[in-house]
Parts: structure tokens; sequence; C-alpha cells
């Protein structure tokens, strides 16, 4: 009741204690040379987990689970090019260019046609 174990907060050993996820994907990142992200950021694309290598591709808008099969948080980017960029974070680098938006302004262009008359002619007899 009275003995405690001695509790050291803030001096781990080693990698895995003491970390938060985005510490641990740094160092995930730095060891695989792969960008890695944890569970929690919704990012898209295939991912492998860092400590058992069990693949994944989250639904799009889903976030990275934890491993269903050992738990760990970090994953690592396996597609190759570019590294994506979680949702509700800002890109790294963002090109100024004016090139590349997608938003098309078309003039001229109306939507509402003549609204056709219709007619219905009750009474019409087909047979002679
Ligand atoms: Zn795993």
């Amino acid at each position: 009741m009275s003995s405690m174990p001695p509790q050291r907060t803030g001096g781990g050993q080693g990698p895995g204690r003491g970390m938060s996820p985005a510490q641990g994907a740094q160092e995930a990142e730095r060891r695989l040379g792969l960008p890695c992200f944890y569970s929690g950021q919704k990012v898209q694309g295939m991912f492998g987990c860092v400590a058992c290598q069990l693949q994944i591709r989250p639904r799009q808008g889903a976030a990275l689970p934890t491993c269903p099969q050992c738990g760990e948080m970090i994953w690592a980017y396996l597609e190759g090019g570019d590294r994506p960029v979680p949702e509700g974070e800002a890109a790294p680098v963002a090109p100024q260019d004016e090139q590349g938006r997608d938003v098309s302004v078309q003039d001229g262009v109306k939507l509402d046609g003549p609204s056709r008359p219709v007619s219905v002619e009750e009474g019409v007899k087909l047979n002679p």
C-alpha cells in the first residue's frame, strides 16, 4: 500500500519509450529512409508497419490505424514519389505557381433552357 515503484519520467531509455507518435515517426523515417506517419493521421496510399511489415491501405478519408497485427503506431509510406501530406496539415513547400489551378471559368453558359410546352390532347382516338 505504501510502497510504490520508483517512476522515472522524462528519461526514456532507447527508442519507443517516452516518445510521441510524431517523434517515433520521425525516428523511423530517419532509420528507414521512407516517409513515416503515425496512427490518427489521414494519409492516402500504401503503408507498411515499421515493426511487422504488415501492409495496409486506408480507405479514402480514413485515418491510419494502429497495426491490427502488432499494435505499432508508425507506418512507412511504401509508394515512393512525393511524400503525401496528411489531411489537415500544410504542405511543407507550396509552389507559388499560377499554373495548375483547377478552376475553370466558362462564360455564356446557360443552364436554363426554354421551357418546353407540353400539350396534352385528350380524346384522341387511334382506332379508325
Ligand atoms: Zn505491425
